[in-house]
């Protein structure tokens, strides 16, 4: 490997990683990139689980969703041949049902008041209308961090404290007054439904009721309220397709891909990462003079390389995501469903994922794959076959199958690098944490990926901010007569 000034460093192999590696290797072929993953394989959390004639699984849903910026869209959909795309966008595009005080709907994914007691549906209803009288009709609205405070402000305090307070501490075993409102735009906590639907699309015409109140039949939605952007999942099982796809290319064009490989030290001069090292297991560490360091590998690792912990930085530990992986010898009882949320307190489950209804190869049989993703408290110890157990009598519980339904095969994974715990204490610390490495200043350091800016989490936001930078980084690169031309980015969507 060649130790000139014009190495490039990636850290991290997730799909920022490989974005960012595919961008750059096209914008500088005179630079040499160098991709540095921790695991053994790439993908980070796109990545699938592979158990040969069992199977490809996700890490629980993923999709690619359009961004409508042409270039990054081209840059994703282009990993596959256009025929090997399941496109979903209209009608069909994500449905997704929710199990909530004992039954299953099929309607929206966020939570149906309809199915309370109705001396509580009524309190609910009145109090949301009276919260929102008090209002001060035309004024912006704060905008709160804390899921208690927001929830107050959305919905009043009888939905905040009957209905979401126990589904978040169900979840993440914590009060609601110290979390962060990302869990609910994650768990599609942030509408609620409780009205039937020739009420809903006449309320829903004002965007303060819009923003609250979950239209009562997704199905019937309106297309011109929808989003609009189609989302792509591979005909065949599988993200990891993609992320095969990702790394072909890289090494097509000389990229250097080090997988179990880890960034020991970040050496700094004036101003500047001048080089890094790179431990790798059974080699000796490699220093690697650089021209830029882009890190996707996340703030707290980057925090620990470059130093900047504080004996006072105490997380709230993080959650246990675990994954229960099932071929069924029939389709899950779920008509068009995607995905189930089951907010009920029993549930170690907060989704399900139903291949068969979004990978044509999936719904062809002979088996059906079924994802079931687990949050499990801090440090609880599972087995993994006892986990499969658990995830298969949920979905016993939830009516999606029968005793008589066959399990032809069943796999469990649990992993502490899956969803943040988010309470609002640690979320500040991530905060505090990028504000240190901000004010260091690197001027050849750009911080991409999971939380590299405020509530940057989701997968669509996480590629349009990775995108923007990259290509900001590659215009200033240029000479300056060619910036001036620069066209100008797409605004964002
Ligand atoms: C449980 C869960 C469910 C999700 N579901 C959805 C969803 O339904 N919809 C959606 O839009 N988004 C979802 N997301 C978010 C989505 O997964 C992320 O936005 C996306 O994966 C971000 O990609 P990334 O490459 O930035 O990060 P990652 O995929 O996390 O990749 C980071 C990579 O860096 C590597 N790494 C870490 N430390 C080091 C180190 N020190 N050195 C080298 N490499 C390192 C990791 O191994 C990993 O490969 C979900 C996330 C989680 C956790």
């Amino acid at each position: 490997m060649p130790a000139a000034a014009r190495n490039i460093l990636i850290a991290g192999g997730g799909t920022t990683g490989l974005m960012a590696a595919t961008l750059l290797s096209q914008a500088w072929p005179d630079r040499h990139i160098v991709l540095v993953e921790k695991s053994k394989k790439l993908g980070g959390l796109l990545r699938s689980f592979d158990y040969g004639e069992n199977g490809r699984f996700d890490c629980g849903a993923h999709n690619f969703q359009e961004t409508l910026i042409p270039e990054l869209d081209h840059l994703f959909l282009s990993l596959l041949p256009p025929e090997q795309w399941h496109v979903m966008g209209g009608r069909e595009r994500e449905i997704a049902g929710h199990y909530y005080q004992g039954t299953l709907r099929h309607n929206t994914p966020f939570v149906d008041l309809r199915g309370l007691p109705e001396s509580l549906y009524k309190d609910c209803v009145q109090d949301f209308f009276w919260n929102l009288s008090q209002q001060n009709a035309g004024s912006t609205e704060q905008v709160h961090q804390g899921a208690y405070a927001f929830c107050h402000q959305h919905y009043g305090p009888v939905i905040t404290e009957a209905v979401i307070q126990p589904i978040l501490f169900k979840l993440f075993g914590k009060e609601i007054q110290s979390l962060h409102k990302l869990p609910l735009m994650f768990l599609h906590l942030n509408r609620v439904a409780f009205l039937d639907e020739s009420l809903v699309s006449d309320l829903t015409n004002s965007q303060q009721l819009r923003s609250r109140i979950a239209f009562s039949d997704q199905r019937d939605l309106p297309l011109e309220r929808s989003a609009g952007k189609r989302n792509f999942y591979p005909k065949k099982p599988g993200m990891q397709q993609l992320i095969d796809a990702f790394e072909a290319r890289l090494r097509h064009r000389n990229v250097t891909i080090l997988t179990e490989a880890t960034i020991s030290e970040l050496q700094q001069n004036d101003g500047r990462i001048a080089s890094v090292t790179i431990n790798r297991a059974e080699h000796e560490p490699l220093r690697l003079s650089v021209e830029q360091v882009i890190w996707t590998a996340g703030i707290h690792p980057l925090t620990l390389t470059l130093g900047l912990q504080d004996p006072a930085d105490c997380f709230d530990p993080p959650l246990q995501t675990a994954f229960v992986h099932l071929q069924l010898d029939e389709m899950i009882q779920a008509s068009d469903l995607y995905y189930i949320y089951p907010f009920d307190s029993q549930f170690l489950t907060y989704r399900v994922v139903n291949y068969a209804n979004f990978c044509p190869q999936a719904a062809q049989g002979p088996s059906y794959p079924v994802t079931l993703e687990l949050f499990l408290p801090p440090h609880q110890v599972w087995e993994k076959e006892a986990l499969c157990q658990r995830g298969i009598e949920e979905l016993r519980m939830m009516g999606l199958i029968s005793e008589s339904t066959g399990i032809r095969f069943s796999a469990a994974e649990i992993t502490t690098e899956g969803f943040p715990m988010p309470t609002l204490k640690n979320i500040e610390l991530t905060r505090t944490r990028r504000e240190r490495i901000q004010n260091k200043a690197l001027k050849n350091l750009t911080l991409l990926g999971i939380l590299a800016e405020d509530e940057l989490l989701f997968h669509k936001d996480v590629n349009v901010h990775a995108f923007q930078q990259l290509k900001l980084l590659i215009a200033k690169s240029l000479p300056a007569v060619l910036q001036e031309s620069t066209p100008c980015l797409p605004v964002l969507p």
